[in-house]
C-alpha cells in the first residue's frame, strides 16, 4: 500500500501486512546466450536448474507470513520456458503458500518460441500461467541468425499457434527494430506479419548495442553496419501509425495492447508501485528501499538453500526527492503521462511548482504537452525521451542509478 504524507512534501511506502505488490520470478537460463544480451542470464548451464528451483523456494518462504498481497506474478528471464512443468508448478505453489496471491492474479511467462510445443504450453496454462510472453525479436531468419536467436520465424509463428490452442487468449510479441542492415520495409514485414497472428500486445524495442556483446564487436570491427538512428526513428514511427490503425492503444513508450491487455505486471513498474523479485540478478522496491540480489548462480544457490537470503550487490534507500522524480520519469513513459494529482496524492507536490522550469522548456521545446491534468510526451517527445526524462533527476543523480526489472 503507498502511504503519502500529503502537505509534507514527503512520502514513504509504509508496507503493511496487506501491502500489494507485483511479484518477479528470474530464471537466468537460456539454451544459449545471444548476441546481443547483457541480462542476467547463462547459456548451457541446465543442469543447475533444480538446485535453483529449490533455492527461490527457499527465497520465497523467507516472505511467508509478511501478507504481501501479490496481484500480478511474472516469470522473466533468461528463458523461462526452459523451467519443467513440474518445477513451474511447485515455484506457483510455493508463491501461493506464502504470499496472498489474488484470485484475478495475472500470471505471466516468457517463452522462447524454440523451447516450447503444445503439450508444454496446455500444461503450463492449466497450471494458471494466463500471459504468454513470447520473444519472437523478428520474423526474418537471416536477422534471428544475426541476433544469435535459437529459433527461426517459422518457430515463432508455430509458438503463436500453439499457445492459442493451448487456451492462452492474453499473448504478447516482443520485436526488435534498429538491427544493423534492417530496412524500414524489412521492418514492417516482420511487424505486419506478427499483427497477421492476431496478438493482443505488443513490445517493439529499439536494439541497444551493449559494450562486450558479440554483436557489439561485429559492429566495432566492422563486420555488419551500425544501427541507423534516423531508421530506428521511422520504424519505430510507422509502427505507431500501423498499431493505432489496428486498434492497439500505445500504453507505454515501448508497449501496445488491445483495449484490456495492457501488461498490469509492467504497470507496477512504471507507476512507481512495490515488487518483490525473487531470484539471481532480480531487483525489488519495497518499504522505500530498491535493491538486487547476487547475479552469481552459485552465490544465489548456496546461500538460499544455506538457509540465508541471497547477498545484495545494490541496495539504496530512495529519499523523497529521489522518489519523486523517479515516479514523474516512469509515468512520463505511459500514453496517459503524469497526473498532477497523483503526484499531489502521493507525495504533497505540485508538480507544475516543482518542475516548472523544466517543463516549461520541455514544452516550448515541443516535446511534453498538457492534458486535461495530466503532462505527457509528445510525439517527438517519445523519440527523444531519454533526453527529457533525465530532466527531472536531481543533481546528485545519474541515470545509471535507476533501473528496471525484467
Ligand atoms: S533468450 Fe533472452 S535472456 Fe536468453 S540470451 Fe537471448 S536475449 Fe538473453
Amino acid at each position: 500500500m503507498v502511504v503519502s504524507r500529503r502537505g509534507t512534501g514527503h512520502f514513504c511506502y509504509n508496507c503493511t501486512v496487506s501491502c500489494r505488490i507485483a511479484l518477479y520470478v528470474h530464471v537466468p537460463f537460456c539454451r544459449r546466450k545471444c548476441a546481443y544480451c547483457d541480462f542476467v542470464s547463462y547459456g548451457g548451464a541446465e543442469s543447475l536448474i533444480p538446485a535453483y528451483v529449490s533455492a527461490l523456494k527457499r527465497e520465497m518462504a523467507h516472505y511467508g507470513g509478511t501478507g504481501y498481497q501479490v496481484g500480478t506474478v511474472y516469470f522473466g528471464g533468461g528463458t523461462p520456458s526452459l523451467l519443467p512443468v513440474k518445477a513451474l508448478g511447485e515455484l506457483l505453489e510455493a508463491i501461493r503458500q506464502h504470499f496472498a496471491v489474488l484470485a484475478d492474479a495475472e500470471v505471466s511467462l516468457e517463452a522462447n518460441p524454440g523451447t516450447v510445443d503444445e503439450a508444454y504450453l496446455a500444461a503450463i496454462r492449466a497450471l494458471g500461467v494466463n500471459r504468454l510472453s513470447l520473444g519472437m525479436q523478428s520474423m526474418d531468419d537471416r536477422e534471428l541468425a544475426m541476433l544469435g536467436r535459437i529459433h527461426k520465424a517459422g518457430d515463432a509463428l508455430a509458438a503463436f499457434r500453439m499457445a492459442r490452442n493451448a487456451g492462452f487468449d492474453n499473448i504478447n510479441v516482443d520485436l526488435i527494430y534498429g538491427l544493423p542492415g534492417q530496412s524500414v520495409e524489412g521492418w514492417l514485414k516482420s511487424l505486419k506479419g506478427v499483427l497477421a497472428l492476431g496478438t493482443e500486445h505488443l513490445s517493439l524495442y529499439a536494439l541497444s548495442l551493449e559494450e562486450g556483446t558479440p554483436l557489439w564487436r561485429a559492429v566495432n570491427e566492422g563486420r555488419l553496419p551500425p544501427p541507423d538512428p534516423d531508421v530506428a526513428a521511422t520504424q519505430y514511427e510507422l509502427a505507431e501509425d500501423i498499431l493505432d490503425a489496428a486498434g492497439f492503444r500505445h500504453y507505454e513508450i515501448s508497449n501496445w495492447a488491445k483495449p484490456g491487455y495492457e501488461c498490469r505486471h509492467n504497470l507496477t513498474y512504471w507507476h512507481n508501485l512495490p515488487y518483490l523479485g525473487i531470484g539471481a540478478g532480480a531487483h525489488s522496491f519495497l518499504n522505500g528501499h530498491r535493491y538486487a540480489s547476487t547475479p552469481r548462480l552459485n552465490e544465489y544457490i548456496e546461500a538460499c538453500l544455506g538457509g540465508g537470503i541471497p547477498p545484495r550487490v545494490m541496495d539504496e534507500t530512495i529519499r523523497p526527492e529521489l522518489g519523486l522524480a523517479e515516479t514523474v520519469i516512469l509515468a512520463l513513459r505511459l500514453g496517459e503521462g503524469v497526473s498532477h494529482a497523483d503526484i499531489m496524492r502521493r507525495f504533497g507536490t505540485d508538480i507544475l511548482a516543482h518542475y516548472g522550469d523544466v517543463i516549461g522548456e520541455m514544452t516550448r521545446a515541443g516535446l511534453l504537452e498538457t492534458t486535461a491534468g495530466n503532462i505527457r510526451l509528445t510525439r517527438r517527445g517519445r523519440l527523444l525521451s531519454n533526453e527529457v526524462c533525465w530532466r527531472f533527476l536531481p543533481d546528485d543523480v545519474s541515470e545509471a542509478s535507476m533501473s528496471l526489472q525484467g
